[in-house]
């Protein structure tokens, strides 16, 4: 996808600090961070939201997952605690199109979120 921010970054015509990649996700550093840790977990899979994940993206998923729990250890937000926050539609403040995981994290955390 020619104009979307986060399949730009993966191909690296658009530069980000890069936390982790591999085969099928990246993990980078947001750009305008909410919390003393805050990393987006991206396929690289254009996938535009989360209503538009199929069956087949199971797999894909449960990885962003097990990712997020191994940048957790590395930020040693185990004891702590975080949060792993995915936006749907703006209404729920989506800015970017392309799926991502917010990994949050290094500040008490409120609930409910705002
Ligand atoms: P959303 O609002 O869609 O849930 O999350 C998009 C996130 O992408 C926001 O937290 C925003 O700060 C981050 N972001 C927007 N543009 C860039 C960028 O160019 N680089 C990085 N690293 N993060 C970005
Ligand atoms: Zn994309």
């Amino acid at each position: 996808m020619d104009n979307c921010l986060f399949c730009n970054i993966a191909s690296g015509e658009i530069d980000s600090e890069l936390v982790y990649s591999d085969e099928h996700l990246f993990a980078i550093k947001d750009i305008n961070p909410q919390a003393p840790t805050h990393l987006l977990i991206i396929p690289k899979k254009h996938i535009r939201t989360i209503m538009d994940i199929e069956d087949s993206d199971k797999e894909l998923l449960g990885s962003v997952y097990t990712l997020a729990k191994s940048l957790a250890q590395e930020n040693d937000l185990e004891a702590s605690g975080y949060r792993v926050v995915v936006n749907y539609g703006s209404g729920a403040g989506q800015s970017v199109f392309h799926i991502h995981f917010h990994l949050l994290g290094g500040r008490p955390m409120k609930w409910p979120p705002g």
